[in-house]
Protein backbone atom coordinates (compact mmCIF):
# COMPACT_ATOMS: atom_id res chain seq x y z
CA UNK A 1 0.00 0.00 0.00
CA UNK A 2 1.17 3.34 -1.51
CA UNK A 3 0.86 6.60 0.51
CA UNK A 4 -0.40 9.75 -0.97
CA UNK A 5 3.29 11.37 -0.70
CA UNK A 6 4.93 8.35 -2.45
CA UNK A 7 1.95 8.05 -4.53
CA UNK A 8 1.99 12.00 -5.82
CA UNK A 9 5.93 11.93 -6.06
CA UNK A 10 5.72 8.86 -8.45
CA UNK A 11 3.18 11.18 -10.74
CA UNK A 12 5.80 13.87 -10.58
CA UNK A 13 7.90 11.66 -12.18
CA UNK A 14 5.62 10.57 -14.68
CA UNK A 15 4.36 14.51 -15.84
CA UNK A 16 8.13 15.52 -15.83
CA UNK A 17 7.92 13.20 -18.81
CA UNK A 18 9.64 10.08 -18.12
CA UNK A 19 7.37 6.86 -19.23
CA UNK A 20 5.11 4.27 -17.21
CA UNK A 21 7.68 2.39 -17.91
CA UNK A 22 10.64 4.14 -16.78
CA UNK A 23 9.15 5.68 -13.81
CA UNK A 24 7.76 1.87 -12.72
CA UNK A 25 11.36 0.68 -12.79
CA UNK A 26 12.25 3.61 -10.59
CA UNK A 27 9.76 3.35 -8.27
CA UNK A 28 8.73 -0.18 -8.02
CA UNK A 29 5.03 0.72 -8.79
CA UNK A 30 3.30 -1.29 -11.34
CA UNK A 31 2.43 0.51 -14.58
CA UNK A 32 -1.19 -0.41 -14.07
CA UNK A 33 -1.09 1.23 -10.39
CA UNK A 34 0.29 4.09 -12.02
CA UNK A 35 -2.43 4.54 -14.04
CA UNK A 36 -5.22 4.30 -11.84
CA UNK A 37 -3.30 7.13 -9.87
CA UNK A 38 -3.57 9.33 -12.71
CA UNK A 39 -7.57 8.88 -13.23
CA UNK A 40 -7.52 8.93 -9.14
CA UNK A 41 -4.80 9.61 -6.45
CA UNK A 42 -6.19 8.86 -2.98
CA UNK A 43 -5.84 5.69 -1.92
CA UNK A 44 -9.01 3.94 -2.10
CA UNK A 45 -9.25 1.61 0.94
CA UNK A 46 -7.84 4.87 3.38
CA UNK A 47 -11.43 5.25 4.17
CA UNK A 48 -13.40 1.81 4.47
CA UNK A 49 -16.99 2.05 3.74
CA UNK A 50 -16.81 5.41 1.98
CA UNK A 51 -20.88 6.31 0.27
CA UNK A 52 -18.29 8.42 -2.19
CA UNK A 53 -21.51 9.96 -3.22
CA UNK A 54 -25.04 10.71 -2.02
CA UNK A 55 -28.58 11.06 -3.67
CA UNK A 56 -32.25 12.38 -2.84
CA UNK A 57 -33.86 15.68 -2.30
CA UNK A 58 -32.00 16.46 1.07
CA UNK A 59 -28.78 15.98 -0.45
CA UNK A 60 -29.48 18.49 -3.75
CA UNK A 61 -31.19 20.46 -0.34
CA UNK A 62 -27.97 20.63 1.33
CA UNK A 63 -26.12 20.99 -1.91
CA UNK A 64 -27.71 24.06 -2.80
CA UNK A 65 -26.66 24.98 1.18
CA UNK A 66 -23.36 24.22 1.15
CA UNK A 67 -22.79 26.16 -2.19
CA UNK A 68 -24.08 29.35 -0.69
CA UNK A 69 -22.79 28.83 3.03
CA UNK A 70 -20.95 26.08 3.89
CA UNK A 71 -17.56 24.80 4.05
CA UNK A 72 -15.33 21.90 5.11
CA UNK A 73 -12.75 22.07 7.60
CA UNK A 74 -10.45 18.80 8.46
CA UNK A 75 -9.67 17.97 12.18
CA UNK A 76 -6.25 17.62 13.65
CA UNK A 77 -7.10 14.19 14.43
CA UNK A 78 -8.69 13.07 11.00
CA UNK A 79 -12.19 13.61 9.41
CA UNK A 80 -13.83 16.72 8.47
CA UNK A 81 -15.90 19.03 9.68
CA UNK A 82 -19.30 20.29 7.70
CA UNK A 83 -20.20 23.65 8.93
CA UNK A 84 -23.42 25.43 7.64
CA UNK A 85 -24.11 29.15 8.39
CA UNK A 86 -27.73 29.75 9.16
CA UNK A 87 -29.04 33.02 10.46
CA UNK A 88 -30.79 33.21 14.12
CA UNK A 89 -33.96 35.11 11.81
CA UNK A 90 -35.15 31.60 10.65
CA UNK A 91 -35.44 28.92 12.96
CA UNK A 92 -37.40 27.01 11.27
CA UNK A 93 -34.13 26.87 8.24
CA UNK A 94 -31.80 25.60 10.87
CA UNK A 95 -34.07 23.07 11.49
CA UNK A 96 -34.56 22.24 7.64
CA UNK A 97 -30.42 22.31 7.54
CA UNK A 98 -30.04 19.98 10.89
CA UNK A 99 -32.59 17.30 9.02
CA UNK A 100 -31.23 17.69 5.36
CA UNK A 101 -27.74 16.68 7.14
CA UNK A 102 -29.24 13.97 9.20
CA UNK A 103 -30.61 12.32 5.86
CA UNK A 104 -27.60 12.68 3.86
CA UNK A 105 -25.56 10.94 6.88
CA UNK A 106 -27.34 9.70 8.84
CA UNK A 107 -24.50 7.94 11.05
CA UNK A 108 -23.18 11.26 12.39
CA UNK A 109 -23.72 13.71 14.89
CA UNK A 110 -24.73 16.69 14.18
CA UNK A 111 -24.91 20.03 16.41
CA UNK A 112 -25.51 23.41 16.61
CA UNK A 113 -22.93 26.02 17.66
CA UNK A 114 -24.21 29.66 18.41
CA UNK A 115 -22.08 32.38 16.70
CA UNK A 116 -22.66 36.21 16.39
CA UNK A 117 -26.10 36.14 14.88
CA UNK A 118 -26.16 32.88 13.35
CA UNK A 119 -25.99 29.59 14.45
CA UNK A 120 -23.67 27.05 12.93
CA UNK A 121 -24.58 23.76 12.12
CA UNK A 122 -22.10 21.34 12.55
CA UNK A 123 -21.44 17.51 11.25
CA UNK A 124 -18.07 15.67 12.23
CA UNK A 125 -17.78 12.80 9.48
CA UNK A 126 -15.12 11.08 7.71
CA UNK A 127 -16.80 11.70 4.15
CA UNK A 128 -18.05 14.72 3.99
CA UNK A 129 -14.78 15.96 1.25
CA UNK A 130 -16.48 13.33 -0.61
CA UNK A 131 -19.60 14.08 -0.30
CA UNK A 132 -18.95 17.84 -1.60
CA UNK A 133 -15.63 17.16 -3.60
CA UNK A 134 -16.05 21.11 -4.10
CA UNK A 135 -13.98 21.67 -0.85
CA UNK A 136 -10.66 22.78 -1.41
CA UNK A 137 -8.18 25.89 -0.04
CA UNK A 138 -9.65 28.95 -0.23
CA UNK A 139 -12.85 30.74 -0.75
CA UNK A 140 -15.39 29.57 -3.57
CA UNK A 141 -15.52 32.27 -5.44
CA UNK A 142 -11.72 32.89 -5.57
CA UNK A 143 -11.66 28.83 -7.31
CA UNK A 144 -13.23 27.26 -10.32
CA UNK A 145 -16.74 25.35 -8.64
CA UNK A 146 -18.16 22.46 -11.12
CA UNK A 147 -20.32 19.70 -10.16
CA UNK A 148 -18.76 16.44 -10.26
CA UNK A 149 -21.47 14.55 -13.02
CA UNK A 150 -22.85 12.26 -10.29
CA UNK A 151 -23.67 16.01 -8.75
CA UNK A 152 -25.61 16.98 -11.38
CA UNK A 153 -27.55 14.09 -11.97
CA UNK A 154 -29.02 14.59 -8.30
CA UNK A 155 -29.26 18.07 -9.21
CA UNK A 156 -31.24 17.24 -12.43
CA UNK A 157 -33.39 14.82 -10.45
CA UNK A 158 -34.26 17.48 -7.86
CA UNK A 159 -33.43 20.80 -9.88
CA UNK A 160 -36.17 22.62 -6.63
CA UNK A 161 -34.84 21.06 -3.85
CA UNK A 162 -31.38 22.57 -5.00
CA UNK A 163 -33.01 25.76 -5.80
CA UNK A 164 -34.45 25.79 -2.47
CA UNK A 165 -31.00 25.48 -0.78
CA UNK A 166 -29.06 27.90 -2.43
CA UNK A 167 -32.08 30.75 -1.88
CA UNK A 168 -32.13 29.46 2.08
CA UNK A 169 -28.46 30.26 2.05
CA UNK A 170 -27.65 32.94 -0.06
CA UNK A 171 -30.96 33.88 -1.31
CA UNK A 172 -34.53 36.11 -0.57
CA UNK A 173 -37.93 37.14 -1.20
CA UNK A 174 -38.86 40.37 -1.18
CA UNK A 175 -41.90 42.54 -1.63
CA UNK A 176 -41.57 46.15 -3.46
CA UNK A 177 -44.73 48.28 -2.94
CA UNK A 178 -45.62 50.88 -4.80
CA UNK A 179 -48.61 53.11 -5.19
CA UNK A 180 -50.09 54.02 -8.51
CA UNK A 181 -53.43 56.15 -9.68
CA UNK A 182 -55.65 53.92 -11.85
CA UNK A 183 -58.48 56.24 -12.91
CA UNK A 184 -57.59 58.89 -10.43
CA UNK A 185 -57.13 56.58 -7.37
CA UNK A 186 -54.29 55.60 -5.91
CA UNK A 187 -53.89 52.23 -5.91
CA UNK A 188 -51.43 49.58 -4.00
CA UNK A 189 -49.56 47.49 -6.16
CA UNK A 190 -47.19 44.81 -4.63
CA UNK A 191 -44.30 43.55 -6.88
CA UNK A 192 -42.64 39.87 -4.74
CA UNK A 193 -39.15 39.40 -6.14
CA UNK A 194 -36.03 36.91 -5.63
CA UNK A 195 -32.59 37.58 -5.22
CA UNK A 196 -29.63 35.06 -4.81
CA UNK A 197 -26.34 36.73 -4.45
CA UNK A 198 -22.85 35.02 -4.63
CA UNK A 199 -19.83 36.39 -5.43
CA UNK A 200 -18.98 33.03 -7.35
CA UNK A 201 -19.77 33.49 -10.75
CA UNK A 202 -19.58 29.30 -10.56
CA UNK A 203 -22.38 29.50 -7.96
CA UNK A 204 -24.58 32.11 -9.70
CA UNK A 205 -24.13 29.99 -13.17
CA UNK A 206 -25.42 26.81 -11.30
CA UNK A 207 -28.09 28.77 -9.84
CA UNK A 208 -29.72 30.23 -13.13
CA UNK A 209 -28.29 27.28 -15.59
CA UNK A 210 -31.17 25.01 -12.80
CA UNK A 211 -33.52 28.31 -13.45
CA UNK A 212 -33.42 27.81 -16.74
CA UNK A 213 -34.49 23.89 -16.67
CA UNK A 214 -37.23 24.84 -14.34
CA UNK A 215 -38.81 27.78 -16.43
CA UNK A 216 -37.73 30.52 -14.26
CA UNK A 217 -36.71 33.92 -16.38
CA UNK A 218 -34.37 35.19 -13.92
CA UNK A 219 -31.60 38.39 -14.82
CA UNK A 220 -28.70 39.73 -13.53
CA UNK A 221 -29.54 42.38 -11.30
CA UNK A 222 -25.96 43.42 -10.80
CA UNK A 223 -22.43 41.96 -10.76
CA UNK A 224 -22.85 39.07 -7.79
CA UNK A 225 -26.79 39.30 -7.83
CA UNK A 226 -29.66 37.12 -10.03
CA UNK A 227 -33.33 38.51 -9.76
CA UNK A 228 -36.71 36.97 -10.36
CA UNK A 229 -38.81 39.02 -10.51
CA UNK A 230 -41.50 37.82 -13.97
CA UNK A 231 -44.74 37.11 -12.60
CA UNK A 232 -45.25 33.40 -13.40
CA UNK A 233 -41.54 33.09 -12.41
CA UNK A 234 -42.30 34.43 -9.27
CA UNK A 235 -45.39 32.44 -8.69
CA UNK A 236 -43.34 29.15 -9.57
CA UNK A 237 -40.43 30.41 -6.78
CA UNK A 238 -43.43 30.91 -4.54
CA UNK A 239 -44.88 27.39 -5.17
CA UNK A 240 -41.81 25.38 -4.87
CA UNK A 241 -39.23 27.56 -2.76
CA UNK A 242 -41.32 30.62 -0.56
CA UNK A 243 -40.11 32.67 1.79
CA UNK A 244 -37.52 32.22 4.13
CA UNK A 245 -38.98 30.82 7.97
ZN1 LIG B 1 -15.61 8.97 1.77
Amino acid sequence: MYDLTERRRALALVSQGHSLNAVSRMTGVSRSALREWRVRVEPKRSVPDCPGRASGPAYAYLLGLYLGDGCISPQPRGGHTLRIACSDAWPGLIDACEEAVRAVCPGNSVCRVHAQGCTMVTSYGRHWPCLFPQHGPGRKHERPIALEPWQQAVVDEHPWDFVRGLIHSDGSRVVNRTTRLVGGEPRRYEYPRYFFTNKSVDIRRLYTDTLDTLGVAWRQANACNVSVARKASVALMDRFVGPKY
